[in-house]
């Protein structure tokens, strides 16, 4: 599925152009052409936005991001374009510059041997052709030399919660939505998420872990400001 941006990221340079001319990069938050994912002031809106929430318990590690500004228009425009080579692109833009400017040391030394994602349903992943939460933990696997674990099966095909749902709305909901892998036992699992509303999700992803006999850290790379 990545094909085609790994194709025209190794095009020689006239190619390379041509490419550019038909294809021009531009801002994936405000369309602005000439630079991609971020224009230059997307991205400085983003790199002196407030710093990032720090550590909320003892299981969840935090998030890279504040989800707002350039980063929530890019996002969600993006999670819908069925273009899992642009969402690539945006994570991978969003795990280097979290991790270089906020996050440096704090996955130096882990205690985890895997590290899962939040899966979404069959029906919905085919829909949107790729789950950004998969993608992310590829791409923070990568750079912590940590292998990858499909520890978790989404069960149910709920619909989308509304953005103004409750934490408590969308605890009830969301019971028995996961089913953990039986190999997840006594597995040390990252589990991470691409954003973080209530923690209704996760703590139910988590739950259904540790349920299975694992011990379990969460992690995400944005989470709404109100989670603070
Ligand atoms: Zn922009």
């Amino acid at each position: 599925m990545t094909h085609s941006s790994t194709l025209i990221e190794t095009l020689t340079p006239p190619i390379q152009e041509l490419a550019n001319a038909f294809w021009p990069p531009a801002c994936l938050s405000c369309d602005a052409l000439g630079q991609s994912p971020f224009c230059l002031p997307c991205e400085n809106a983003l790199l002196h936005a407030e710093s990032s929430p720090q550590q909320n318990t003892h299981h969840h590690l935090g998030s890279l991001w504040l989800y707002g500004g350039p980063l929530s228009l890019a996002f969600a425009k993006t999670k819908f374009s069925k273009q899992p080579h642009q969402m690539k692109k945006l994570l991978s833009w969003l795990v280097q510059q979290g991790f270089l400017e906020k996050h440096r040391d704090l996955f130096q030394q882990h205690p985890w041997d895997a590290i899962s994602w939040v899966p979404a349903h069959p029906y919905r992943r085919l829909q949107r052709g790729f789950n950004a939460a998969q993608l992310l933990a590829i791409i923070l696997g990568k750079r912590m030399q940590l292998p990858l674990f499909s520890s978790l099966k989404c069960v149910r095909n709920d619909a989308p919660f509304s953005l103004g749902s409750s934490k408590a709305v969308r605890q009830k909901n969301i019971q028995g939505r996961y089913r953990a892998h039986p190999k997840a036992r006594k597995r040390k699992i990252l589990l991470v998420d691409d954003i973080c509303t209530t923690g209704a999700t996760l703590g139910e992803a988590s739950k259904q872990l540790a349920l299975a006999g694992a011990a379990v850290h969460t992690f995400t790379l944005a989470q709404t400001p109100k989670n603070n």
